[in-house]
């Protein structure tokens, strides 16, 4: 998690998931060709014969292609960007137009086929893919179209946010996008989208104009505040229950100025002072500040050139004239000198890690396994701070584990709570714990780790960020969506009865509520 958060909140510093032995199965039918029949994995786990004409009649559909394994492309499309989940879906449909998508549903929904949508594959709970279902690959369908004179983007589904990013301020515009450049709209935004510009701009969700979506009845339904708004209204917070967005329009904003932004690196014994005094900062933020603009990273490794060992970072993002921003900093200057400091006056573009031509990862996909936790907070809760302090002063230097403390509010808080699906508006922080590792021998123990320290601060949290949890089915989901549950159960019993979208942050429907 520790290189997560970084882009979760500063770019600019810089289920199971063992194979099982189905997942092997899948992995070793290397044939290339289409065989006689395939075993398939249902959405309840059950094994289901797929006959080798339907897959040949799925593949003659599809405008893009059907990748079985040994196929090309097959083992670079199953991957997504957390290593700890190696599956191997029966079938990988790419998608090339949204018709696809429909096919590749209708499909799935014949056979009672487990899906998994992909979109930019950094889910954390590995969602995207899946061992013996049906992944729906959106990454072929990537176009951003930007009508300035609307201050619109049409999006499609498998689009990444530095693309976004680039065709908008190439024309002085922007809308809330998340900090990495490689991570997929698609997932981002239906589970709400927090980042740089959201405190003046709202949630990515906030933005957004109409949906195009494929529905679990197999069809193309355009959803929009006057157009199947129930659909539309699910859509913006619920994650990916309620079908497979192909297309994304987003109202953007004039945004020109340069941002202040970078990290403040201190001592871990400053851990007190530094959260007094982004404490004092944050009293009196502004729009520019709110909503993610400030944060607290305590660090078990740190990542900071030049220092070494445990610290506390100060992550800034002032969406606005630096100078001013520099101003309101005044409080945390007053400790004096950090051990490193990178905040700087830069683009919006280059704070986003987005000024390249191309996507730009700072963490490659693939190269480093993650668990994360989140939780959101309604008021400061005094006790959390101290007792993640003190969990991280016994934890070993060899491992690897962060605890970003992230403050809310701005424009996503003007936002009422059941205007969209997304709930938590009111937070005043929320919490990001995560624990990285690259020796696979570490992966229990280092899992076990952020459960236990997890388990001391859960109870100062209510509901989590349905985009930041890696437990495939967290039973939190209820406080997550508060008083907008009953409603989305609602709006799931009418999209998607037999809940074929069930990798996700799932809202049983009815017919599935044990
Ligand atoms: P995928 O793994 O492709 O998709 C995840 C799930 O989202 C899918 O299984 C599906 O349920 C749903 N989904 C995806 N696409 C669609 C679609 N087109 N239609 C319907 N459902 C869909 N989040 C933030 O808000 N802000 C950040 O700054 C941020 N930074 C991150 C940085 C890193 C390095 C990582 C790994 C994650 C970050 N996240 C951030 C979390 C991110 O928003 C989620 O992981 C999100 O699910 C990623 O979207 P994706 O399309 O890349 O994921």
């Amino acid at each position: 998690m520790m290189q997560s958060r970084r882009h979760f909140v500063r770019s600019a510093l810089a289920a199971t998931a063992a194979t099982s032995p189905a997942a092997r199965l899948w992995a070793e039918a290397a044939s290339g060709v289409i065989p006689a029949s395939l075993i398939g994995i249902t959405g309840d786990g059950k094994h289901v014969t797929l006959a080798g004409a339907d897959i040949k009649d799925l593949r003659a559909a599809l405008k893009g292609h059907l990748l079985l394994s040994g196929d090309a492309g097959y083992d670079r499309a199953r991957r997504i960007w957390n290593p700890d989940f190696d599956r191997h879906p029966a079938l990988v449909a790419r998608c090339a137009v949204p018709e696809d998508a429909v096919h590749a549903v209708s499909f799935a929904r014949a056979h009672h086929l487990l899906v998994a949508v992909r979109s930019g594959g950094h889910s954390f709970a590995g969602y995207s893919t899946c061992d013996g279902g049906l992944m729906i690959d959106l990454l072929p369908m990537q176009s951003v179209e930007v009508d300035a004179q609307k201050k619109l983007v049409r999006v499609q589904g498998g689009s990444l946010l530095g693309q976004v990013d680039r065709a908008t301020q190439a024309v002085g515009l922007a809308t809330t996008m998340g900090t990495a450049t490689d991570t997929g709209v698609g997932g981002l935004t239906t589970g709400g989208g927090v980042g740089r510009l959201m405190g003046k701009f709202g949630l990515a969700i906030d933005n957004l104009q109409s949906v195009e979506v494929a529905t679990a009845d197999g069809r193309l339904l355009h959803a929009s505040e006057s157009e199947n708004p129930d659909l539309f209204w699910a859509i913006r917070g619920g994650g990916g229950n309620f079908g497979v967005v192909t297309t994304f329009e987003f109202r953007l904003h004039p945004f020109t100025s340069k941002v202040l932004s970078g990290t403040l690196v201190y001592p871990f014994e400053s851990a007190g002072d530094v959260f007094a005094a982004v404490s004092e900062i944050a009293q009196h933020a502004p729009d520019e500040l709110g909503g993610f603009g400030l944060a607290i990273v305590l660090d078990n490794k740190s990542p900071a050139e030049k220092t070494s060992g445990r610290t506390v970072v100060f992550a800034v993002d002032y969406v606005g004239d630096p100078a001013a921003g520099e101003k309101l900093l005044a409080p945390i200057r007053k400790l004096g000198k950090p051990l490193a400091d990178t905040v700087a006056a830069m683009s919006y573009l280059q704070a986003q890690g987005a000024s390249q031509s191309a996507a730009t990862a700072v963490i490659p996909a693939g190269s480093v396994n993650e668990y994360e936790k989140s939780g959101f907070m309604q008021r400061p809760a005094a006790g959390y701070f101290e007792e993640m302090r003190r969990h991280f002063k016994d934890l070993s230097p060899a491992e690897d584990y962060s605890l970003t403390i992230a403050w809310m509010g701005g424009a996503v808080a003007r936002v009422a709570p059941s205007a969209t699906a997304y709930w938590n508006r009111r937070a005043t922080h929320t919490m990001l714990l995560g624990s990285s590792w690259t020796d696979p021998a570490r992966r229990d123990h280092a899992i076990q780790i952020a459960r236990d320290m997890w388990g001391s601060v859960e109870r100062f949290t209510q509901g989590y960020y349905v985009n930041a949890s890696s437990e495939a089915a967290d039973p939190r989901i209820r406080a997550t969506y508060g008083e907008n549950y009953p409603r989305l159960v609602q709006i799931k019993n009418k999209y998607d009865p037999g809940n074929l979208f069930r990798l996700n942050a799932n809202i049983k429907p009815d017919s599935a509520a044990g």
